[in-house]
């Protein structure tokens, strides 16, 4: 493919054409089928490779087994791809237990620690039909949303969600969705939503913010999906009930979501941070378009406010973010969902489960950027859901999963 000397590859569809080859199922499972078996063989589960949690370590490959056996493609294999998962999420526990944290506050970390293997180890084991098990890792995922409560529970920042109370929300309406009812009690849930409401407005006050809720991490107020405001708002607005139950938490919860949209660049993009508002610091061909900064994972957070709220100026906001993955989406960083391929073709799946329109489905059509790179598990994961669209969902976070 043409590359061009920046961060993506020029897409050979974005003019004109709008031809579509036949989308074929059967060749793109085996694809899924060939990067499987690459991940096994090189990475086999080892406790040696848990370090990063679901996000870089073996618990991460539990969590792409656990999808994948959920899938109806693979009814036929889906006792063996648990299996493979329970052998990759045990690894990950070998590994928690010989790294146990220094203190109970780094335990609570989802996408980086322990609490995001004890999630999945609890879906693995539920899925294998262990009923002690799987209650022996809710328990353990419950009996840490107290520890997530106090405002400064983490020093670096305590409310993302990577490893701040964000995060273990995340895990909890994960875990609600797998179980079908709530294994952290959703008055629980809310209290750690005040704890962050609470932690906003503090740090807004103090810095004089133009958002009523602004958060630092690492003494920079992030503002995309990972580390930033738009996970952390996503996940106030995803707790069944949060909303409803505090009138001001919603007033200040959607002052914060219009703040947001009034930062959204004419092109659809959104700044990493906020000094590079105020600074205009990034060079255009240093722009990040990724799920964990700018767009790509803004648009969660936007399609949630349009569900929510039904107001048109936040779906064309999804709009605008999807023409701008659909042109620099094409990542040269490799194929994975934080800031790879996958993560931004999740974009066209997330808008095609929102709108119906089939043109997101365009982007069916992946060309060799996937086969370029090595297999990650993110990107197995995208596959199956670009075969199944109308259940895609980012890993963990489906914005259409509601408490029923
Ligand atoms: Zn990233």
């Amino acid at each position: 493919m043409e590359q061009s000397p920046k961060r993506y590859f020029q897409n050979p569809w974005l003019r004109g054409s709008q031809e579509t080859s036949e989308f074929n199922q059967e060749m793109w499972m085996g694809k899924i089928s060939e990067l499987i078996n690459l991940i096994t063989s090189r990475l086999p589960p080892s406790a040696a490779d848990g370090d990063g949690g679901l996000y870089v370590g073996t618990g991460g490959i539990g969590y792409m087994f656990y999808h994948i056996s959920q899938s109806a493609l693979y009814t036929a294999e889906k006792d063996q791809l648990i299996q493979k998962g329970l052998d990759y999420i045990k690894a990950a526990l070998l590994y928690t237990h010989q790294n146990v944290p220094l203190r109970q506050t780094e335990e609570c970390a989802f996408l980086l620690g322990p609490a995001g293997i004890y999630a999945v180890a609890a879906a693995l084991y539920h899925a294998a039909g262990s009923v002690a098990e799987a209650q022996h890792f809710c328990q353990l995922y419950k009996s840490l949303s107290s520890v997530v409560l106090p405002v400064d529970f983490l020093s670096c920042g305590g409310d993302e969600l990577l490893v701040g109370r964000a995060g273990y929300l995340c895990g909890a309406l994960w875990l609600q969705s797998v179980f079908g009812s709530p294994i952290v009690p959703v008055p629980d849930m809310h209290k750690v939503c005040q704890s962050i409401v609470a932690s906003g407005r503090n740090y807004a006050k103090r810095t004089k913010s133009l958002s009523p809720l602004m958060f630092a991490y690492y003494d920079t107020e992030y503002l995309g999906a990972a580390h930033g405001l738009s996970g952390i708002l996503q996940m106030l607005m995803s707790v069944p009930g949060f909303l409803q139950s505090d009138p001001s938490a919603e007033r200040d919860v959607r002052a914060s979501v219009d703040y947001l949209l009034s930062v959204q660049s004419v092109d659809g993009n959104f700044p990493v941070a906020t000094d590079e508002i105020r600074m205009k610091s990034r060079r255009p061909e240093d722009e990040l378009v990724h799920w964990c900064h700018g767009a790509p994972g803004t648009l969660y957070l936007m399609a949630k406010a349009y569900l929510l709220w039904q107001e048109e100026r936040y779906l064309q906001s999804c709009y605008k973010c999807a023409d701008l993955v659909w042109e620099k989406g094409l990542l040269r960083k490799g194929p994975g969902i934080c800031h790879g391929v996958a993560g931004n073709g999740y974009v066209f799946l997330i808008l095609y489960r929102l709108t119906q329109n089939e043109m997101y489905l365009r982007a069916r059509s992946p060309d060799s950027p996937f086969s370029l790179y090595e297999g990650l598990a993110g990107t197995i994961c995208f596959l199956n859901d670009v075969i199944q669209p109308s259940k895609a969902a980012f890993p963990f976070m489906d914005i259409f999963w509601i408490q029923h």
